[in-house]
């Protein structure tokens, strides 16, 4: 886990790839724990009818494999 924080490695990265570690993005499932979203609304946003987590979103889900974590990760990149 300690290799995140390499110099090397710019920040905003090492802290997404804490957060996703850490089970800490801003999925719709973890704000519905921390009671920011209603409980009916921790579906996921892309529409496919399941619980969006970390390993959905970037592993199972069919619409954010196909566009979301190329988009979301070069918005990382450039920003
Ligand atoms: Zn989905």
């Amino acid at each position: 886990m300690t290799e995140i924080w390499n110099k090397k490695v710019p920040m905003k990265i090492s802290l997404f790839a804490w957060c996703l570690f850490r089970d800490k993005l801003p999925t719709t499932d973890n704000l519905t724990k921390i009671h920011i979203l209603h409980p009916n609304v921790h579906l996921c946003v892309g529409g496919c009818g399941l619980i969006e987590d970390e390993k959905h979103l970037f592993l199972s889900c069919d619409f954010f494999s196909a566009i979301g974590g190329m988009v979301f990760l070069t918005g990382l990149v450039i920003n």
